[in-house]
């Protein structure tokens, strides 16, 4: 059936109507007017594998019919009203949420975006500690208002200043591709970690409010700290007064095949933030505390739409899915598929140096010869995917990491199709750079 797609003027009126900050994949930017499952489909009927789901908002497959049946029959019911009243839908996901995560977290603020939910997080560790002096990582990203600018590690994203006015430092991340220390994994004493005690005697007043981070990084590139890096900041971070922000926007509900992120880890957060992910598409921030750090935000606070009906019961059906589709158990166990699959293309096609990620969040770092960041490879890649009829994600900070994260209702053989497009890709980059041929081992191999 034909689809009304705005007209073939599309771009012109983007480019006249909306402000030109906004960055656009492709060079022939693609139009989506229809998902289903694992696949959306383009204005001239061309269907894409969807292996990047929306960043990763797209958790339970394209318009799920549960989600969407949710959403229907709430804003019939009732839309918005706002936070000046009682509503069922927020009470529910807050106890659901309060089931779900980690340890005694258990008091939530909804609001409708990642950069909402992580300002909320800062302003209540500022309110709980009684400190100012806020530590995140090098190559994070956590949101455009100025103080998420301030947070997020990376120039790119810093716009009119983003935030560097503010009490923000960036401590060294794990990047072990890249150890900042010089160490191979087989020598790793986590000094990154370690580092962490001298960097606040030096670079902040001593006492600091929180130590705020993604367990695997997402804007960043899909970097994966090993384990321990989380249990010695987070405890060198308790011993200066600060509390523990666990941002979970991109590796939360099952992406990295546990319920959370941290949960690889062996920590328990004092405040987690949520979104993408959490309601299948629909707009949605949550920041969840413990009641000892939440007794610390008192208002008056509101957020007009933060709590919606629409949004809440869309998430309150995501999460159901994920329960009855096992949909964690299903990340873990095809991301397994998944990153053999990409280890292999990376012993195939050198150019691929680095595979790294957990469940179904792998990202792949494009490099040259010695390591070297190839982000004009990784764009080519990224196009002839696309051509194939694949969608994949970019990012990191030298924008050269292919990022990988398909709905968590993915199955094996769509991993299989997945992994056979993204060979072809590979095969017309090499003839298109031959040389790339006889490129040496880029690898490193982790314990
Ligand atoms: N935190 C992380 C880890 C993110 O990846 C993002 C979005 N890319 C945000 C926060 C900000 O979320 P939003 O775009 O919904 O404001």
């Amino acid at each position: 059936t034909p689809v009304d797609t705005g007209g073939m003027d599309l771009i012109e009126r983007q480019k006249r109507y909306l402000v030109p900050g906004i960055s656009l994949y492709y060079q022939n930017p693609l139009t989506i007017v229809r998902g289903q499952d694992r696949y959306v489909y383009g204005a001239n009927g061309e269907r894409y594998l969807d292996f990047f789901g929306g960043i990763l908002t797209v958790s339970v497959g394209h318009s799920h019919p549960k989600v969407v049946q949710a959403i229907v029959e709430q804003a019939q019911q009732f839309l918005h009203t706002s936070t000046l009243y009682l509503t069922k839908p927020m009470v529910d996901l807050a106890e659901r949420l309060a089931q779900i995560t980690p340890g005694p977290l258990s008091q939530s603020f909804f609001t409708t975006s990642g950069t909402e939910a992580n300002e909320t997080a800062l302003v209540m560790a500022q309110l709980a500690t009684g400190n100012h002096d806020i530590i995140a990582l090098r190559h994070s990203y956590s949101g455009r208002s100025h103080m998420t600018m301030g947070l997020t590690g990376q120039a790119d994203w810093k716009l009119a200043g983003g935030g560097m006015h503010l009490p923000i430092r960036h401590t060294h991340n794990a990047y072990c591709y890249r150890c900042p220390f010089g160490k191979t994994p087989d020598m790793c004493a986590i000094d990154c970690a370690q580092d962490l005690e001298e960097f606040i005697q030096t670079s902040t007043s001593g006492r600091i409010a929180a130590l705020i981070a993604e367990p695997i990084q997402g804007v960043g590139g899909f970097i994966t700290p090993p384990v321990g890096f989380f249990e010695k900041t987070v405890e060198i971070t308790r011993r200066h007064g600060g509390l523990f922000i666990d941002d979970e926007v991109q590796t939360g509900f099952g992406r990295t095949g546990k319920p959370f992120g941290i949960e690889h880890y062996g920590v328990t957060p004092d405040i987690m933030t949520f979104a993408k992910g959490l309601a299948n598409g629909m707009p949605i921030g949550a920041t969840i505390a413990t009641p000892e750090v939440a007794q610390s935000y008192r208002g008056p606070t509101i957020s007009t739409f933060g709590g919606n009906p629409v949004s809440m019961q869309a998430a309150l059906a995501t999460l159901r899915v994920i329960d009855e589709e096992h949909l964690v158990e299903n990340a873990r166990d095809v991301g397994t598929i998944l990153r053999t699959g990409l280890e292999d293309l990376s012993d195939q096609y050198p150019v691929l140096g680095d595979v790294r990620g957990m469940g179904l969040m792998q990202g792949i770092e494009i490099v040259r010869e010695n390591k070297i960041p190839a982000p004009e490879l990784a764009s080519s890649i990224h196009e002839l995917a696309r051509q194939e009829g694949l969608l994949l994600g970019l990012g990191g900070l030298y924008h050269n990491v292919l990022r990988i994260a398909p709905p968590l209702s993915v199955t094996r053989t769509e991993v299989q199709d997945a992994l056979l497009l993204l060979k072809t890709s590979l095969k017309h980059l090499t003839e298109q750079y031959p040389q790339l041929k006889s490129l040496p081992p880029t690898r490193i191999h982790y314990r």
